[in-house]
């Protein structure tokens, strides 16, 4: 329509009124778009309304004395309010910018500066150089180098708008629609006015008016009031298109140079120069700081934000070695919390996440910064303590737990838990002992703790108890492998343990029951020992005397095993593993899920392992015999659904082998 207009009809100059009212109706636009959509905070778009109403009066002195009163001195008034508009939209877009981001974002600065770098270089080759080389007068050659300035600001801006992530509603859309507007007409503008092409009403006019009406249309649409929500945006994000176009920037350099090298121009070769080396330096500064910040989220835990266990094993490596080199004192603290899937089940899962937060913040308020505290597995934290002996340690260890549970943590709306922990110290001994000796003897401490009644600390060591404690658990080792050979089955417990890890794995059940139920398989029998050698080898009804004696040795094996320091759980499962699903079991005549989950695995692999070997009375079932016994026992001897497991891991051929891997037995030397 502007451009069909006449320029003057009569004395009225027609166009002149449509283009100002245009620029015009954009100022009023945005007062109405924040009186409307009432953008939060206010103030970005006051000033960007007023930097589009001084823009407006630019445009109407302009055509005004360029058309009305036939003025065409350059520069001009209108040129003062063109120029004095460009501060005012920078500093609207850099409330704008501050709102949407919550943190500094130094990568996206780094973008838009090293963008910003390769337009100033093309506007120094291209605009700037030639305006300097002209001679005109002085105030024309100082506005004319004001425009590509203030649009090399504009530009730096407006980068880092983009860059800068967040919401790209419709009027996000049509603000950079605006910002490009202003920047593709404006270079034009001062390429024509350098060439003197330039004529009031060309077709810049339409850019500029397109420009103006976006800026009316994004104040005016209701997405302009969340404009300037932060969001969060995910770290260390370098999309493949901002990496093409930084890449592609960086090559405009040199490529200048090429074409200025074949046209046998090289004054400006000392400021490509600066150019380049200044990108370098901005490129080389963008990739240092995205390997510090992959460097902190390897070693962070995302959702506590303390060290990962990664980090805390590599640190504990490191720290061994130097204690064991100065002899100086270095101790752990692994702490636990209690009855945490209480409160995931209370709370939920994302209220079980906001307190182990919570746990994480307290505990790293008493640890200090300078400590390593890492989140060492899912409700579980580790902590590095250098220079710390045995007394420091619990002093420590108790202070973190009273720091932990001294008040209660508010989970959601006006409820709140307190959370206990409960720790296992060790102390390093020097010339003794190994990073994993120290993890594993304050493991075993906290094992303990738990045992216990929770909410404690004990102190581990790797001290001649603890090698007591290792040479016990051999000894019972060498008990179960002979129960092993009594039954005529050498390597059975071996293969249960492993098949009942296996199965607790698959159900993904706690580190705490997979390590259970695996100990508990391998010392499953230990009660055997006792037992006359008819008892275990004949076949033929028993008498009474038999069955009583054959029904004590759950109870006998919990007793062998349970008086070891950390074992309790062990024993208990052990003391169950004869229980029966429908109750029938022995020796309480438990229930369901009152059995314990490691003694319902262990009940169906221990049928197996039964059913699978041959007796000096009988031979083996064969495969498909036994999946038959243990399916018609879901329900009766069995928990169903864990015959169904172990039968789905008998399929894929993960349980079942009775010859058990070197692997599995060398580990089980220790029962790790
Ligand atoms: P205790 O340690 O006192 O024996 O009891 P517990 O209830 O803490 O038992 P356990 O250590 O076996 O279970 C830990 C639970 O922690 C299991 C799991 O559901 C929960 N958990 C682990 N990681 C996370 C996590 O990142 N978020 C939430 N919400 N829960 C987790
Ligand atoms: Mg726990
Ligand atoms: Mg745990």
């Amino acid at each position: 329509m502007y451009y069909a207009l006449p320029i003057f009809v009569g004395t009225i100059p027609l166009r002149v009124i449509v283009y100002c009212a245009v620029s015009t109706s954009a100022a009023l636009a945005v007062w109405w778009g924040v009186r409307r959509n009432r953008p939060e905070p206010r103030a970005p778009w006051v000033v960007l309304g007023l930097s589009q109403l001084v823009y407006a009066l630019a445009d109407t002195t302009f055509y005004v004395s360029h058309y009305v009163l036939n003025e065409t001195s350059y520069p001009s008034v209108a040129d003062a309010f063109y120029l004095g508009h460009y501060p005012l939209v920078v500093a609207g877009l850099v409330m704008l910018i501050r709102q949407r981001r919550s943190d500094r974002d130094l990568p996206g600065l780094l973008d838009a500066v090293s963008l910003t770098v390769v337009a100033g270089l093309l506007s120094w080759v291209f605009v700037i150089g030639p305006q300097t080389r002209l001679g005109t007068p002085l105030l024309v050659e100082m506005a004319s180098l004001a425009y590509p300035l203030m649009d090399l600001v504009l530009l730096l801006v407006s980068l880092r708008l983009l860059f800068g992530g967040g919401r790209r509603d419709a009027s996000f859309v049509l603000l950079a629609l605006w910002l490009a507007a202003i920047l593709t007409a404006d270079t034009v503008y001062v390429l024509q006015r350098l060439d003197l092409s330039y004529e009031a009403g060309n077709f810049l006019d339409a850019i500029w008016l397109t420009g103006n009406l976006a800026l009316g249309a994004c104040a005016l649409h209701p997405s302009m009031g969340r404009m300037a929500q932060a969001v969060d945006v995910p770290a260390l994000r370098l999309s493949w298109p901002r990496l093409a176009i930084l890449s592609a920037g960086a090559l405009i350099g040199p490529l200048v140079l090429f074409v200025q090298h074949f046209n046998g121009v090289r004054r400006d070769v000392p400021v490509i120069a600066v150019g380049c080396a200044v990108l370098f330096a901005l490129t080389a500064t963008r990739l240092a700081g995205l390997a510090v910040d992959q460097r902190r989220l390897a070693i962070t835990d995302s959702l506590t934000r303390l060290r990962s266990r990664r980090y805390f094993e590599a640190r504990l490596a490191d720290e061994v070695a130097r204690a064991r080199r100065a002899g100086s004192p270095l101790g752990v603290v692994i702490l636990d919390v209690d009855r945490f899937k209480s409160i995931n089940d209370r709370f939920g899962h994302p209220a079980g996440d906001r307190v182990l937060v919570e746990v994480a913040n307290r505990l790293r308020a008493v640890a200090g910064e300078e400590r390593v505290l890492a989140r060492y597995g899912g409700e579980e934290f580790a902590l590095i303590a250098t220079g710390a002996d045995a007394d420091n340690l619990n002093r420590l260890a108790e202070r973190l737990r009273h720091g932990v549970s001294h008040h209660p943590i508010a989970v959601s709306g006006r409820r709140s838990v307190t959370v206990t922990l409960s720790a296992g110290t060790a102390a390093f001994a020097p010339h003794y002992g190994t990073a994993s000796a120290l993890v594993s003897a304050a493991d075993r401490a906290l094992y303990l703790a738990k045992d216990l009644g929770r909410d404690r600390a004990v102190a581990g060591g790797t001290s001649l108890t603890e090698h007591r404690e290792d040479v016990a658990v051999d000894y019972l080792n060498q008990v179960a492998d002979l129960v092993d050979l009594r039954v005529a089955s050498p390597g059975r417990s071996l293969a249960i343990a492993e098949w009942a890890r296996t199965v607790a794995e698959r159900l993904k059940r706690t580190p705490g029951e997979i390590r259970t139920v695996h100990r508990a398989g391998r010392l499953l029998d230990v009660g055997m020992i006792v037992l006359p050698d008819d008892l275990l080898t004949e076949s033929g009804p028993l008498t009474d005397q038999q069955w009583h004696l054959l029904h004590e040795h759950p109870d006998s094996g919990a007793r062998m095993v349970g008086v070891l320091p950390d074992h309790g759980e062990v024993a208990e499962v052990i003391r169950q593993h004869h229980e029966r699903w429908d109750g029938a079991g022995y020796p309480a005549g438990l229930t369901r899920d009152a059995i314990r989950v490691e003694a319902r695995i262990l009940s169906v692999c221990d049928a197996w392992a039964a059913m699978r070997a041959d007796r000096p009375h009988r031979r083996a079932l064969t495969h498909e015999h036994a999946v038959r016994e243990l399916r018609s026992g879901r329900g009766a001897r069995f928990d169903p659904e864990l015959v169904d497991v172990f039968l789905e891991l008998l399929d894929e051929g993960a349980v079942g082998d009775l010859v058990v891997g070197p692997a599995s037995a060398r580990e089980d030397s220790r029962l790790s």
